[in-house]
């Protein structure tokens, strides 16, 4: 139908009411609060460690991710969202992870021209999951990158970082899971030992298994099966496989959580899902979200600058799940910020507007919060509602003031001002021209 047709066609149908997206969520007050302020946690905390923000496109070639990623990994297999651009063909993807775009982000822009670089980033990321409890089809991540420096040190610095933010954010019941996966060659002589004990079971390893095992034997290490795990666990461990420089910054990393007092343990079987990794990789977990327990996952991955196009870089980092991790504050009984303005304004009469309006200029301005009384348009009232229904509001707002810009008061230069909540007094006047005394005074602590 032309826009011009569309436009002269009566609606005589209610139009069907239209729904997102599956797996992909709205987040909406009250629960917002809670992310504003995990963010607000999160920039203060990256400050504190020196960390810089970027902000990168949510939509890359889909060539970055099979070459960033790899080609048989989870992701790229059967979770990315893709598409060709309409106009150029162009293959492209929604992010599912935000490594591939910042290593991309910095290549281009020759950021490591002048020494390396501390990194984060927050933002929406896409796979297509099934839907459930804490897998999401949107969902966002935080993430904190550090390139251009090889040893250990900011490893254990950004375990550090991670290990700071639970504490901040108040999260209990978080563990820590760290291990090694060397070097390219000792993972090629560990693959070979691994390929041939699995051969010897082959006939408990389940298709995906069996299609990985001359691909990606070493992801049939954090299976799910069960029927597998006996085969799994005695499979031979990468970190046997591993030579002395490998074992010496592994060493090395585990020093220096030990010396600030990071607890850990080793799981010789975490590979993580993402084929760029070396070195060190690493997992925090919970045990109060049910199988989704992972909250953020990490390690090294100093071949992957090269792999985008880069001068080779070493680079280390992680990624957290943002809701995972508001699930779990939620889950240990937080209270939510407290939303409340601290000032509702009942306006009787339009006629009072302009005043009030003001007014509450003046108390923004002050810091004070201010919520200001709308009507419906209606009538000759312009539809302001009765005192009775506007107070009623303000009440249900829970600000702690009430301001009355009754016609009255306003004649005389004042506004009514009137507690909201017990025990801060009773109604009294204020002048207009000292609203902002009256406002510097909630401010300051009583
Ligand atoms: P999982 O094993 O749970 O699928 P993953 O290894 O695919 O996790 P990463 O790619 O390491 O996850 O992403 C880092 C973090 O992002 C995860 O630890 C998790 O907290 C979060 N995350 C990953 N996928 C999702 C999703 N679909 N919905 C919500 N959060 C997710
Ligand atoms: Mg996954």
């Amino acid at each position: 139908m032309s826009e011009s047709l569309k436009e002269q066609t009566p609606k005589l149908v209610k139009a069907q009411k239209l729904v997102g997206v599956k797996g992909m969520n709205d987040i909406l007050p009250p629960d917002s609060a809670r992310w504003e302020w995990l963010e607000g946690q999160v920039r203060s905390l990256m400050a504190r460690y020196a960390y810089r923000n970027v902000r990168l496109p949510i939509v890359e070639p889909t060539a970055l991710f099979v070459r960033g990623l790899g080609e048989v990994t989870d992701i790229v297999e059967k979770e990315m969202y893709s598409f060709e651009d309409r106009l150029n063909g162009e293959q492209l993807t929604l992010r599912p992870e935000g490594t591939a775009g910042l290593v991309r982000s910095v290549v281009e822009h020759n950021l490591l021209y002048e020494g390396g670089k501390r990194l984060y980033y927050m933002g929406p990321m896409f796979r297509h999951e099934r839907p459930q409890r804490g897998r999401y089809r949107q969902f966002h991540q935080i993430g904190a990158e550090v390139l251009g420096f090889g040893g250990p040190e900011v490893d254990a610095e950004l375990i550090l970082l991670a290990n700071d933010l639970w504490k901040v954010l108040g999260l209990k019941d978080v563990r820590l899971e760290l291990n090694s996966l060397g070097q390219p060659l000792e993972r090629q002589a560990h693959r070979a030992a691994l390929i041939a004990h699995l051969e010897r079971h082959s006939e408990v390893l389940d298709e995906e298994a069996q299609r990985r095992l001359h691909t990606n034997p070493l992801r049939i290490l954090d299976t799910k099966n069960p029927a597998m795990q006996s085969v799994v666990e005695s499979a031979p461990r990468l970190l046997d496989f591993l030579g002395e420089a490998s074992m010496t910054h592994f060493n090395a990393v585990k020093a220096m959580l030990d010396v600030n007092g990071v607890a850990y343990s080793i799981n010789p079987r975490l590979v993580r899902g993402m084929d760029y990794y070396n070195l060190t990789v690493f997992e925090f977990i919970t045990t109060s979200l049910g199988s989704q327990g992972t909250i953020c996952g990490g390690g090294r991955y100093d071949y992957l600058v090269e792999q985008v196009g880069g001068k080779p870089a070493p680079a280390v980092g992680w990624a957290l799940g943002v809701e995972r991790v508001l699930e779990l504050i939620k889950e240990q009984g937080e209270a939510l910020p407290d939303l409340a303005p601290d000032v509702y304004a009942i306006i009787p009469e339009t006629a009072a507007l302009p005043v009030a309006m003001q007014v509450l200029q003046t108390l923004r301005a002050c810091g004070v919060s201010a919520h200001m009384h709308a009507g419906s348009g209606e009538g000759m009232g312009m539809g302001m509602g009765s005192m009775k229904s506007q107070f009623k509001k303000a009440d249900g707002s829970g600000a702690r003031f009430a301001l009355v810009f009754g016609a009255e008061e306003l004649g005389r230069g004042q506004v009514a001002i009137k507690s909201l909540r017990d025990g801060e007094g009773a109604q009294r006047t204020e002048s207009l021209l000292a609203v902002a005394d009256w406002a510097h005074s909630l401010q300051s602590p009583s």
